[in-house]
């Protein structure tokens, strides 16, 4: 995740049928110059996000909290898909010990608490603390989200 978070690669998550993240009311931010993924999405799906002046533009849900590019389960555009989608890990979550607790996104909630993590050697044990003393500095921020907490928690681990 540190290197998604560097734009370096893309989260390797295991989703199989799972498209909680693509269905629970998610505004998608989109950068400028994703220009293969917004050549792929019609104008009328996506709009200015608010405050930015970059070119930066937000892709909506339906009535139903599922993004319009989710077609028959399945992301219609998935080999170009927002770097947003590509870098989102629910693992994070169970990682840092930060609990999702957005009402919207309880389903994701619900999926990112089945990970494990397998904690087999004294590396693993380490960096797996470190991570979890790193979400303690904002696990009561309540002016963050539970993403932004989470995230936060994994950079702070970077610097360490
Ligand atoms: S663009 Fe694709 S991966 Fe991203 S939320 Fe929509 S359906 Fe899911």
């Amino acid at each position: 995740m540190e290197r998604a978070l560097r734009a370096e690669a893309a989260s390797e998550v295991p989703c199989g049928e799972c498209t909680a993240c693509c269905t629970s009311s998610q505004f998608v931010h989109i950068d400028a110059d994703e220009t293969e993924t917004l050549a792929r999405i019609p104008n009328a799906l996506v709009f200015p996000a608010p405050r930015s002046t970059d070119g930066t533009v937000v892709l909506g849900y339906d009535q139903h909290g599922k993004c319009p590019m989710l077609i028959d389960d399945a992301c219609s555009i998935y080999p170009h898909r927002p770097r947003a989608c590509r870098t989102y890990d629910c693992r994070v979550f169970v990682a840092t010990g930060i609990d999702l607790e957005e009402d919207n996104q309880s389903a994701i909630a619900a999926r990112a608490r089945r990970w494990r993590f397998d904690v087999v050697d004294d590396t693993d044990r380490v960096a797996y603390d470190a991570l979890r003393a790193a979400a303690t500095l904002v696990r009561d921020r309540r002016d963050l989200t539970s993403t932004q907490r989470a995230v936060f928690a994994v950079r702070q681990y970077g610097k360490r």
